[in-house]
């Protein structure tokens, strides 16, 4: 990213003391997504990844990567696919558990919205221990679909996310922007 959009989007990130629970600094990004110069470069620099990895879809990862991923599926002018946590699609899904700190937790996608032959882009707000992340691609695969990259605003660097992630990422690029 230029130097002007990094400082401008890291500006408008709130580092939240001990929430949702003690000990953890929670990134709050709504700051960024009110403010339309913030959110717009943000989707831009995305737009700009999608095409480098070749994307035909993106995948989103619920919620904050909701957000973030549609206006980038938009002005990419390719889908977007939601993969939403266990319980909310209506539709045949494939279903991904994985472990969290203390149990585990599901995400789910409709088989029908990725196909053999996609190109998936994967965007997320924050990348922590990369377990979501590794869940997605699994699906993605699953669905026999291919991973074109995986991108985030933010990666926690003092976590193994990104160490996590790299068998499954193939040598598919992980972008922290
Ligand atoms: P993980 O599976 O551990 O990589 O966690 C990633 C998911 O949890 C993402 O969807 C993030 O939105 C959320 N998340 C994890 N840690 C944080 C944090 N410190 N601040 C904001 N969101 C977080």
């Amino acid at each position: 990213l230029p130097e002007d959009v990094r400082s401008l989007l890291l500006s408008r990130i709130k580092d939240v003391a001990d929430y949702p629970k003690p000990g953890v600094m929670f990134k709050d990004i709504t700051p960024l997504l009110a403010d339309p110069e913030a959110f717009g470069a943000l989707t831009g620099a995305l737009v700009e990844l999608a095409g480098r990895y070749g994307a035909t879809k993106i995948v989103g990862l619920e919620a904050r990567g909701f957000i973030l991923a549609a206006p980038v599926a938009v002005q990419a002018g390719i889908g977007f696919v939601p993969v939403r946590k266990a319980g909310k699609l209506p539709g045949a899904t494939l279903a991904q558990s994985y472990e969290l700190e203390y149990g585990t937790a599901e995400i789910e996608v409709h088989a029908e919205d990725l196909a053999t032959g996609d190109r998936v882009m994967v965007i997320d707000d924050v990348l922590a221990t990369g377990g979501t992340a590794e869940a997605s691609l699994s699906l993605i695969r699953r669905a026999g679909a291919e991973v074109a990259g995986v991108a985030v605003l933010m990666e926690l660097s003092f976590l193994p996310g990104r160490a996590k992630l790299a068998g499954s990422l193939a040598g598919a690029p992980l972008d922290a922007l």
